[in-house]
């Protein structure tokens, strides 16, 4: 491990003289604000805040911390959910929320370029007018900054169709540990000149450099959308269902899947008609041009019958598909608002996985006695098993972390994932070995100590002390 270097006050005011005295950030108050992130459980005061305006800014800013050996935590909205932005060694948190203009929206190359600080649904809504959209759609898309998804390679609902973040970068401007400014990948829809470089800071989560530019690959906007709810008294019948759907060569934009307990907490909140005696529910959209549309749509409802659906509800309107949606968006605030602590996992599996992944978290669940709920992408095998619990009840945390530990064991002896979008950071950590084993960890720790020798930047994260 490093020895890092207390702040003293001249690294204050060397800082102070790079992005100016009213974008570093010092007082108690302040740095309180940025020493927790999404993620329950961990906290760590940063020793200042510094908010750079400029790639020039923030190239000075790392070449500084890399001479001072001071760690650099790199920050955009703070919505992570794996600890990424918690500063464990004091030094900078680095906030890009100034560096927030979108630069170019080239629709002759269907690309946009932008800067890290731009939010998700901003760029959503300067691209919508010329008929376009940017996929990856995490449910914080009104509030996390485009910097922040491509480093956590962010997913989201659309993912079984659009895939993830790291489909649409096509490339970035990094500066890294040095301070050195660096260019990777371009507008080129071919390009296999070099090393992926483009794709290596994508999930990097903010470890290997920081990202300053992104160019970022958009798509026609689709001209129509059909919504439909399956409801299953049979947890089998649901997950048949899901894989019957893809094996019938259709690919919803969404295929979404609730479990009983999330269909009772929903239903408890939100009000929406929900059957709460079902075991699982499926929420599908289709989309696309209309003529196929109504094709798919109706493959699909031939596909729920055939595998014993108990009921299926297509919305008829935007109204009718509004409130399908406003069930599925209810899942988290329903589940959270039980408890005084929620932990959204994301252990992810082959989705013809995806009912013995539910039914093994619902033994865990028992097991510990803790209560979780799951639901999530079932399409891509993505599910979101979400404990809720009280972080303050000693004993109680003890059996959720180890209900946690099984429910990861589990995914990765489905052949699973431990992530599928919400990154590593310090949550995961202590099960990458398990996925990885030694010498794709040893490998990925070489690439971290090749650009970043003096582990400055995020250091202990995503591949540990190294
Ligand atoms: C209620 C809720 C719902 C969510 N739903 C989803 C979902 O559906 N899908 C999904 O994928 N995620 C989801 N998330 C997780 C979260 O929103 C995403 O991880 C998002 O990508 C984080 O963006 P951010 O701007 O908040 O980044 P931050 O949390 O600020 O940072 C995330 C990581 O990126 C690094 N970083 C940030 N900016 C840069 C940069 N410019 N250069 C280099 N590194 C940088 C940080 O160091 C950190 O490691 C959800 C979170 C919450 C709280």
């Amino acid at each position: 491990m490093k020895g890092y270097e207390q702040m003293q006050n001249q690294h204050i005011e060397a800082l102070k003289r790079i992005v100016g005295t009213e974008h570093v950030l010092t007082s108690a108050e302040e740095l309180h604000c940025y020493s927790y992130d999404a993620t329950p459980g961990f906290s760590h005061m940063p020793d200042v805040v510094v908010i750079p305006g400029t790639t020039e800014e923030v190239a000075k800013v790392l070449a500084l911390a890399n001479s001072e050996k001071i760690p650099v935590y790199t920050r955009g909205s703070g919505t992570n959910l794996s600890a990424g932005t918690i500063p464990t060694k004091g030094g900078i948190v680095l906030l890009m929320t100034r560096m927030n203009q979108i630069i170019e929206i080239d629709t002759e190359n269907l690309v946009a370029v932008a800067q890290p600080g731009v939010i998700v649904s901003d760029l959503n809504k300067a691209v919508e007018t010329h008929g376009l959209i940017y996929p990856p759609d995490p449910g914080t898309v009104t509030t996390a900054t485009l910097g922040g998804t491509v480093s956590e390679n962010a997913g989201g609902l659309r993912g079984l169709k659009y895939g993830v973040t790291k489909h649409y970068v096509m490339g970035l401007e990094v500066v890294l540990a040095s301070g050195q400014v660096m260019n990777v990948g371009g507008k080129n829809v071919k390009d296999v000149s070099g090393y992926d470089m483009t794709k290596l800071f994508t999930g990097a989560e903010g470890t290997l450099g920081v990202i300053t530019k992104i160019i970022v690959k958009l798509v026609p906007a689709p001209e129509a959308k059909k919504s439909m709810m399956a409801i299953f008294k049979n947890l089998d019948n649901a997950g048949n269902s899901i894989a019957a759907i893809i094996a019938a060569k259709i690919i919803p934009a969404t295929l979404e899947i609730m479990d009983n307990a999330t269909i009772r907490t929903v239903e408890d909140y939100a009000k929406v008609g929900l059957p709460v005696d079902a075991e699982a529910v499926l929420l599908i959209e289709v989309d696309g041009i209309p003529e196929v549309v109504e094709k798919e749509a109706a493959k699909v409802l031939e596909v729920l019958t055939i595998n014993k659906a108990d009921e299926v509800r297509q919305a008829k309107d935007a109204a009718e598909r509004d409130k399908i949606w406003a069930a599925r968006r209810a899942a988290l605030p329903a589940l959270a608002k039980l408890r005084p602590t929620t932990f959204v996992e994301d252990a992810t599996v082959p989705r013809n996985k995806v009912p013995e992944m539910i039914r093994a978290v619902n033994e865990i669940a028992k097991k510990y006695n803790v209560t979780i709920g799951t639901f999530g992408h079932a399409g891509d095998g993505n599910m979101h098993p979400t404990i809720v619990c009280d972080i303050r009840d000693e004993e109680e945390m003890s059996r959720v972390y180890k209900a946690m530990d099984e429910i990861f064991g589990t995914a990765i002896k489905l052949g699973g994932t431990l992530s599928g979008e919400h990154g590593i950071g310090l949550g995961k950590l202590k099960y990458m070995e398990d996925q990885f084993g030694p010498v794709a960890m040893e490998a990925m720790r070489n690439i971290k100590r090749a650009l970043d020798p003096n582990l400055i930047l995020n250091p202990g994260k995503l591949v540990g002390e190294c």
